[in-house]
């Protein structure tokens, strides 16, 4: 008997967004079934939205509130004293964040318990779970509780079950203390999980050998850690069937609502290139960074599209690839579909061509991790990207349609006036015609370099969140499972008015939109943009109403203004304008400086408005190529 396989049941449970179904599910159970592996797997996050209503759903997990708070009722089955004790806290939390979200003020906190009663009951009456070995969870953000709620239910039951968890929420060192906290668990796994699960299911009786594997013996825990990730060559495309076959049976608005604004994940990358930000903890989970070639992402999309009739795709990879982007943006445009594309961006990585690009392959909306504009802010964050960079990024996506939904992150614990004082004037520049942002507080992420070195960052102590203090039992935090970490500062330091900056550059936005919209004229849409006259250049400038102007740049500004398109060096332009005198040179930039129609950083120049004619541009900065060369 011990030899035989093992069945795998594979299990993502809210509060996972409906929006795009479990990327983990589908290429586990795809490479499993390459290996010959039953297996088969359950999107259960949509059975949730239909119980919870899906309105409700997305209130719950979406801002002001979030995934990681909404798993909170599962504490109940959980650590139930706890939840007995401490009901009027978990309702008082319930009901402050119900008041900051109108779509909740319909839904009370019982509902909230006797609809997650009722989920719960449904998933151990309905998921046939007893015909598998294995019952393997996938664990992201807001999935812990409600995973340990229904593995204890099913070991209770069946205790010949073997439970395995895996994914960001239990790698390392967590997935060890969550391996010792709750022994209805029987195996983590931590890191990439293909070959994990596989050998799991097909060589059982050996799972003392298997990478990756976090496993129990006697009152002992071993982590057999391999840094080895496996090779994305070898992952199959994912499969979306068992995600399709459940949404058919879901009700008709959570249909109609994945056809509408539904995406299909598509993995580019696991790890990061960068992973060097200090906030980050990407790194624990992924600590080699490793591509997919290019030919199979075309591959991939064209048979996802063609299987499912799917249109929008999200790239998963954080942040693009780092040298084979242009050649992805190229392939994708030349399937000439109308595809929509979602992805996470690096500032300083793309210039304004590859924007246009996107914009042409169907990039609609993409995130950059913009985090500041403030340069001594970014340098603690150690971004590898400056302000400069990220105003381009900006600029490039407004000018090519593309929305960008970017943070500001804040509050980190040796924050300084400055860098409330340098984000401020940035804001002055670019409020008036480019997008706001959403602010971000940090929490310390488990494994990020400011958890592992806080006395870098003014950080006197970590400690419990305060949504993890309501969740679970404060003996079971001290186990050492806890995701995230409130930053005690050392010494106290003023707390910068953020929220009234955003508010009010939100504020403005939307006046400017609306006394806009219905304009026909491009340089009322804009607010800040030029045209090119050829000989000249015209710059109309917006951004104060109260005070618009008009620039008019004669050949030579015009050239020097058209060559700061793209962040250029100073000694770049230089070079191009030899046959300028310098000090004309100097004092062109100057001018354009001081009128705020260019961001200048550690020599580098880049020119604030918005190109009004796009598809032109190219042809023009080969032109002012020609006409400067000396
Ligand atoms: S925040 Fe983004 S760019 Fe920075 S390390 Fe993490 S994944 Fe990489």
């Amino acid at each position: 008997m011990h030899n035989e396989r093992k069945s795998v049941l594979l299990v993502a449970m809210p509060f996972a967004g409906v929006t795009i179904p479990s990327i983990q599910l589908a290429v586990l159970e795809g490479y499993c079934r390459t290996q010959g592996i039953i297996i088969e797997s359950r999107h259960l996050y949509l059975k949730a939205a239909e119980l919870y209503g899906l309105q409700q759903y997305h209130s719950l997990i979406y801002p002001p509130n979030d995934s990681y708070s909404a798993q909170m009722v599962f504490s109940r089955y959980v650590f139930p004293k706890h939840w007995a004790k401490n009901e009027d806290r978990f309702r008082e939390y319930f009901h402050q964040k119900s008041e900051q979200n109108p779509p909740l003020a319909s839904f009370s906190f019982e509902d909230y318990v006797h609809r997650t009663d009722e989920l719960t009951q449904w998933i151990l009456d309905h998921v046939d779970w007893r015909s598998y070995d294995i019952i393997g969870f996938t664990l992201n953000y807001g999935q812990l509780l409600p995973s340990l709620a229904i593995a204890q239910k099913i070991k209770e039951l069946a205790p010949e079950k073997i439970i395995v968890l895996g994914g960001s929420r239990t790698v390392d060192s967590l997935g060890i203390n969550v391996l010792r906290a709750f022994e209805y668990v029987d195996f983590i796994v931590s890191g990439d999980g293909e070959e994990a699960l596989t050998r799991l299911a097909s060589d059982y009786q050996n799972y003392e050998t298997i990478p990756h594997v976090i496993y129990r013996k006697g009152n002992q825990i071993y982590y057999n850690r391999s840094e080895q990730g496996i090779d994305l060559h070898s992952v199959p495309t994912p499969s979306y069937d068992a995600f399709y076959q459940q949404l058919t049976a879901a009700p008709e608005e959570i249909r109609r609502f994945f056809q509408y604004y539904g995406r299909l994940p598509v993995e580019i990358s696991r790890g990061c290139w960068w992973n060097q930000c200090t906030f980050c903890n990407l790194n624990i989970q992924h600590p080699c960074y490793r591509e997919k070639p290019v030919s199979r992402i075309i591959q991939e999309i064209r048979w996802l599209s063609e299987r499912y009739h799917m249109m929008d795709f999200q790239l998963i990879g954080n942040p693009l690839p780092k040298t084979d982007y242009r050649a992805l943006f190229e392939k994708l445009r030349d399937l000439g579909r109308d595809f929509s594309f979602f992805v996470e961006a690096r500032a300083g990585q793309l210039t304004s061509d590859d924007y246009t690009l996107m914009r042409d392959v169907g990039f609609t909306v993409i995130q950059t991790g913009i985090e500041s504009f403030s340069s001594n802010y970014l340098r603690k964050m150690n971004k590898g990207a400056r302000v400069i960079d990220n105003i381009a990024a900006l600029k490039f996506c407004k000018e090519n349609s593309i929305k960008n939904t970017y943070n500001l992150l804040v509050r980190y614990p040796n924050e300084e006036p400055v860098d409330f004082e340098e984000t401020k004037k940035v804001v002055h520049l670019i409020q008036g015609y480019l997008d706001a942002p959403s602010l971000c507080e940090l929490l310390v992420m488990y494994g990020s370099h400011i958890y592992r070195h806080p006395e870098q960052f003014n950080v006197e102590r970590l400690d419990y969140s305060p949504i993890d203090l309501i969740m679970y039992p404060r003996e079971y935090l001290k186990k050492g499972f806890a995701f995230m970490y409130d930053a005690k500062q050392k010494t106290l330091t003023q707390k910068n008015p953020w929220e009234s900056l955003v508010e009010e550059w939100k504020k403005n936005q939307e006046q400017v939109t609306q006394e806009n919209l219905t304009s026909p004229s491009m340089i009322d849409r804009l607010i800040f943009s030029f045209v090119d006259g050829g000989s000249f250049l015209k710059i109309y400038d917006k951004r104060d109403r109260q005070n618009v102007k008009i620039f008019v740049l004669n050949d030579l500004e015009r050239r020097v203004f058209l060559s700061c398109i793209d962040i250029i060096s100073y000694s770049e332009l230089r070079r191009r304008f030899l046959d300028v005198p310098e000090y004309e040179l100097v004092a062109i930039l100057q001018s354009f400086e001081q009128n705020g129609l260019l961001f200048v950083e550690d020599d580098c120049y880049l020119c604030l408005p918005l190109r009004s004619r796009v598809q032109n541009i190219q042809e023009k900065k080969e032109e002012c190529l020609v006409n400067i060369s000396p």
